[in-house]
């Protein structure tokens, strides 16, 4: 499909699914609201669609109230995605990612639209829009709403959705994917009354003690190889009791290993029921999307990635310190 197509396809009112990935972050769920906002303003049908729920930090971006999750309005999401005229696949490139709502989206008969910035997309949709170079998938939102010719629609509830996920996926603007084109887009979403200071309280300022006292319990644990540049830190089943862990506590606190200057690679493991759950940030050129592809079933970009393993906690790490000491 060319863009005049899917550009007409919009002008003409037609029924949208907006669609992200599982755990939604401030990218899947800033990019999916932002984009339903404009999508709205111009007489759209649209129905955001969050494979699990997400972190409540994230519920004061505007039509927050009206996103489906998987697992509670399973029925009304079946009817949106059979009904839709256009999916978007929104900071996720492969359908097997979301599952049960992939399954769903490869069967609907709607134009499927990506956009996205990870690494090695799969080919499942009519119109792509993949550029792994992007800060985030909210920066290329925005792009898609300025070609679409829309920018004039972008009010400060839109841009504060965007800003929430350019921010967050920057690092705060921090991380090389940060451009100056990062900054021109931001400083036209603050021109368009944006309350940039209210995104990073909303943000970061989140914490409650027990959050903090669980971030104090991981820094008290964590593991350095200092020969390596690694760091490992870890949370059990158990702790998730101690801790009364919730939805999005652990965000963020694998970042806290790349503080040292001579870190290179920080992994944070996290015991789930059935799954240890991983993510890898790293620095540099030190490519964790291939090394959790490889080893962990997972992916993701260059400098921040996740993976999975099927088996306990101890067995998992033992496993991932094999390869590291192996490596050098
Ligand atoms: P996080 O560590 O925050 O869960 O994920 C870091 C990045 O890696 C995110 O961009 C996320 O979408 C991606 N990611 C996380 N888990 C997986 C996975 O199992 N497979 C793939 N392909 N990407 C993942
Ligand atoms: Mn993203």
């Amino acid at each position: 499909m060319e863009f005049q197509e899917l550009q007409s396809i919009l002008n003409n009112k037609p029924k949208v699914g907006i669609v992200t990935h599982k755990n939604p972050d401030g990218d899947a769920m800033g990019s999916s609201l932002g984009l339903a906002g404009i999508l709205k303003k111009k007489g759209c049908e649209v129905a955001v669609i969050a494979p699990t729920d997400y972190p409540a930090f994230l519920n004061w971006i505007k039509g927050n109230e009206e996103v489906l999750v998987w697992g509670k309005n399973n029925k009304l999401i079946k009817n949106v995605v059979k009904e839709a005229d256009v999916l978007f696949c929104l900071d996720f490139n492969a359908l097997h990612r979301i599952d049960e709502v992939g399954e769903l989206i490869s069967k609907s008969d709607g134009k499927k639209v990506m956009i996205d910035h990870h690494q090695q997309p799969d080919d499942f949709v009519d119109y792509m829009i993949s550029d792994t170079s992007a800060s985030s998938t909210a920066e290329m939102v925005y792009e898609f709403i300025t070609k679409l010719g829309d920018e004039g629609l972008i009010d400060s509830d839109i841009g504060e959705a965007l800003y929430c996920g350019i921010m967050t996926d920057t690092g705060s603007f921090r991380f090389p994917s940060t451009t100056n084109k990062t900054h021109y887009i931001v400083g036209g979403i603050i021109e368009k009354g944006a309350d940039h200071s209210m995104v990073h309280r909303r943000i970061y300022d989140s914490n409650t003690l027990r959050r903090l006292k669980l971030l104090g319990y991981c820094l008290m644990n964590m593991e350095v190889l200092d020969r390596y540049k690694v760091v490992i830190i870890k949370i059990s089943k158990e702790d998730h009791k101690t801790y009364n862990i919730q939805k999005g506590d652990t965000e963020g606190i694998v970042n806290y290993g790349l503080s040292m200057p001579h870190i290179q690679c920080s992994v944070f493991f996290r015991e789930d029921d059935d799954i240890v759950k991983i993510s890898f940030r790293s620095k540099d050129d030190y490519n964790v999307n291939e090394f959790a592809r490889k080893h962990f079933n997972g992916g993701g970009h260059i400098n921040a990635a996740g993976g999975m393993s099927k088996d306990s906690l101890e067995v998992t790490i033992d496993k991932f310190k094999k390869i590291i000491l192996s490596q050098k």
